[in-house]
């Protein structure tokens, strides 16, 4: 008998229609947007679509950990433009992602967090479902816009409303609600392929106004000591040239945000990255693009902005950002790339130059402190000390400058960040309006996976202790990540004692650990490196191969200061028993 004999026909028209479902239209409507890879951790209501999305050709990252997936993609958003899109399962596994979500819409990036969810009417009624919660409801306040998709013939708006949330105006993350059933949900293929939306337009130009652009301008001229800030904001723009150009043009020095960094090289002749002080106290005018005055710049005013009385100049996307802290005498409110290309053409053929007696006091004193922490960055002392240690990273990054740097920690930060030099934009990378420790993992995954180049990550200790397990997943990925450790055996330091019992005070961790036996369980090189030297063998050789790589640099324990550069914001007793 042939096979046809055998084949039940169909009874009805109906029955030979083509079908399409939840999972299949979820997956077309991120593919049709350019949404092709998913960074999240698999689970009940996900698990198959992640194996579907994948066979459908999205790049899917498994995790171990949701916050991880949802740095991971937070820092994807930020380095492409389009939303990161991180999946994970229903209430914990949402919750451990929205940690990531409330980061991204901190730090203006644009995220998509689909998590699944329990039975609706089970979780309203409160009954008692499995992993029950009203995730839409907890989103809400965390995120920029938060949907709920009820039926598949909406999964294409769903994902439209989501992407456009997400990306226009000030970037933010988006929460995505898709209820068990919805997956399932079977619809016809034809009306389901009509019901995508594939988003036009997502991130529209924002013109600024050209009376703001004169009024900025003409500050601008009046200055004597201006000052240009360059924000993530300015970066995240990707108009790279014409922020170039304009900072150029205009001769005034300039003084790069941490993620601003290599926007202009920092090496720049009018970069005033190491004479901050100095130009925060001293300026009279400041032009901040991208960046806002927030506690990362003494919300504009205070001891660190001296008692030269200053105007403001503000580029931003977000016009209710302007006077948030200070009076901005001229906003200009616009995307980056459109009011950045506005003031060079308003600037005309011939813009007078930046004050000379000005630009000589900022390059004389950066030189100065340039010419201070040179001979400090050669030592070759063992165990290292910050210095030394980052001496020999900072070489790494001249010589590799399309390397991605993900830096998380206290003094690791703040050291690296003053010490390794950026060359081009967006490679540095780290922990943000937060300040927050545990983005270390997930943004070097997302970083070799978004460029397709080696990824340097210097870590804290105690950083490094938030995703740590993540060491996994790049190994298993193939990922060309180089971890270093600065491990001085603790937070801020290894010394404390507690003086009452046997534990050990609340800031140390195990005397002489050996973070680098850990990548060794799942096929990484380790290296335990306790000089410059070695260290530098090591990085060099990883960043070569491009093999997952974790270096245990031994670092003095001594070595350190409490909270770093922010021991300010550290409250102490004074009724501290001795
Ligand atoms: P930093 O920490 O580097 O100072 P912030 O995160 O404080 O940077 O500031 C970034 C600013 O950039 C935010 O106010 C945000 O609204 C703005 N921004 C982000 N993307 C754009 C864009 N494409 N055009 C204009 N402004 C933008
Ligand atoms: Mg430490």
């Amino acid at each position: 008998m042939s096979d046809a004999a055998t084949k039940p026909k169909p009874a009805t028209a109906e029955a030979e229609r083509e079908l399409t479902d939840g999972f299949n239209l979820i997956i077309d409507a991120l593919k049709l947007n350019g949404l092709n890879t998913i960074y999240g951790v698999p689970g009940i209501p996900i698990t198959d679509f992640g194996r579907m999305a994948q066979a459908a050709g999205i790049r899917v990252l498994s995790f171990r950990h949701e916050q991880n997936a949802g740095y991971a993609a937070s820092i994807a958003g930020f380095l492409t433009k389009k939303p990161g899109v991180c999946l994970t399962v229903s209430a914990p596994g949402f919750l451990n992602g929205l940690t990531a979500l409330a980061h991204a819409t901190t730090n203006c990036f644009p995220m998509i967090l689909i998590s699944g969810s329990s039975e609706r009417e089970i979780v309203d009624l409160q009954q008692g479902d499995y992993e029950e919660m009203d995730q839409l409801a907890i989103a809400k306040p965390l995120c920029k816009a938060a949907f709920r998709v009820l039926h598949a013939q909406d999964i294409g708006i769903g994902v439209a409303r989501a992407i456009r949330a997400a990306v226009s105006g000030r970037p933010g993350g988006v929460y995505l609600d898709l209820p068990a059933k919805l997956f399932g949900q079977v619809m016809d293929a034809a009306a389901g392929q009509k019901s995508l939306v594939k988003v036009i337009d997502a991130a529209p130009a924002q013109i600024p106004a050209p009376d703001a652009i004169k009024r900025a301008l003409d500050v601008l001229k009046g200055a004597k000591r201006p000052l240009i800030i360059l924000g993530k904001g300015a970066a995240y723009a990707q108009a790279d040239d014409a922020i170039r150009a304009f900072v150029e043009k205009s001769g005034v020095p300039f003084l790069p945000m941490s993620m601003g960094k290599g926007l202009l090289p920092d090496t720049h002749p009018q970069c005033a990255g190491a004479a901050r002080s100095t130009v925060l106290a001293q300026s009279d005018v400041v032009m901040l693009i991208g960046a806002r005055l927030n506690w990362l710049l003494s919300h504009g005013k205070g001891k660190a902005w001296g008692t030269e009385p200053k105007k403001f100049i503000q580029v931003d996307i977000e016009p209710k950002e302007m006077d948030s802290n200070v009076e901005i005498v001229a906003p200009v409110v616009g995307d980056i790339g459109s009011c950045v290309s506005a003031l060079l053409q308003g600037m005309g053929g011939a813009w007078p130059a930046a004050p000379a007696d000005w630009v000589k006091t900022v390059t004389s004193k950066r030189d100065e402190n340039v010419a201070k922490m040179a001979p400090r960055l050669m030592n070759n002392n063992s165990p290292m000390d910050y210095h030394g240690a980052l001496g020999v990273l900072r070489t790494v990054i001249k010589e590799r400058p399309d390397a991605s740097l993900v830096n998380e920690g206290a003094n690791t930060l703040d050291l690296a960040r003053g010490i390794i030099d950026m060359y081009q934009p967006r490679k540095r990378l780290d922990v943000g309006t937060w300040g927050i420790m545990g983005i270390g993992m997930g943004y070097a995954i997302a970083a070799a996976i978004e460029t397709g180049k080696p990824v340097l990550c210097v870590e804290g200790d105690s950083a490094f202790g938030f995703s740590g397990m993540e060491v996994e997943t790049i190994c298993r990925y193939k990922l060309p990540v180089c971890i270093v450790i600065f491990n001085n055996d603790g937070i801020y330091r290894g010394t404390d004692v507690n003086s009452v019992s046997d534990d050990p005070a609340p800031t140390v961790f195990v005397k002489g650990s050996r973070y680098d036996k850990m990548i060794e369980a799942f096929g990484g090189v380790g290296v335990n490196a306790t000089s410059p030297d070695e260290l530098k063998r090591a990085v060099n050789a990883a960043m070569d191969s491009g093999k997952p790589t974790l270096i245990n640099a031994v670092l003095d324990p001594a070595a350190g200061s409490e909270s770093g550069r922010i021991g300010n914001l550290n409250p102490q007793s004074v009724l501290k028993k001795k």
